[in-house]
């Protein structure tokens, strides 16, 4: 049943042109725009944030790349997780993250009225195409996103803080499992890290480990 699905999902992406470019092409996006891509990827080792959370991440949050985040994010060309995922899978197995036990993989949950207009959590579908590529476990329901009390516009940093720190809960997939790896997580963008910040922080106060967080793009533009 899976695979009929995988075949009908392949074939509906097989017959569209590239999002990037709009060449037709038999793959998510085409050679040329794919070989573009790379020009922002770095290879910097995984590095250490405040809070012991450790970042990997696969590129610089810039065009091209920008632009298939944002193609995957806001027009619908959800197979575009797919390579990008699989690109920071290989980012992983080059410069992974020590941990002394193979940790669980669990995408930053979208708020769920994003998740509802989108129809997907581009985190989620990343975390998939990573786990693939890495053999590592997803946990897809790991944590879960509450609807935050206030809305974000308006508040300042402390409280913008206050607002996310109530946004999380721990997810079905967690509350059955003995603590014994340490939890990854994943998003699509890192910026400041506010909102992974305030995931593993519920996840530490039930007593999990988090080892870090891997993320396609890395923005820069605020930290020169
Ligand atoms: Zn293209």
């Amino acid at each position: 049943m899976w695979s009929q699905a995988l075949t009908h999902f392949t074939s509906l992406w097989l017959q569209q042109p590239c999002p990037l470019c709009d060449r037709a092409h038999p793959a998510p996006l085409c050679d040329r725009c794919w070989q573009q891509l790379q020009s922002c990827q770095w290879v910097e080792p995984p590095q250490r944030e405040a809070d012991a959370l450790t970042v990997l991440t696969w590129g610089r949050y810039q065009h091209p790349l920008k632009r298939a985040i944002a193609a995957l994010k806001y027009e619908g060309h959800r197979y575009l997780a797919t390579p990008l995922g699989q690109a920071l899978g290989q980012r992983w197995q080059q410069t992974p993250i020590p941990t002394r036990q193979p940790p669980w993989v669990i995408p930053i949950p979208l708020h769920p009225q994003k998740q509802r207009d989108r129809g997907f959590n581009q985190a989620a579908l990343i975390a998939d195409a990573f786990c693939h590529q890495t053999g590592l476990t997803l946990l897809a329901r790991g944590l879960q996103r509450q609807r935050a009390t206030l809305p974000q516009f308006g508040l300042g940093v402390t409280e913008r803080q206050q607002n996310l720190a109530n946004a999380f809960a721990l997810g079905p997939d967690l509350l059955t499992r003995p603590q014994s790896h340490p939890i990854l997580l994943v998003d699509d963008i890192y910026t400041t890290g506010t909102t992974v910040r305030a995931a593993a922080a519920v996840l530490r106060r039930h007593g999990w480990s988090v080892c870090g967080v891997v993320a396609i793009a890395r923005s820069v533009s605020d930290q020169a």
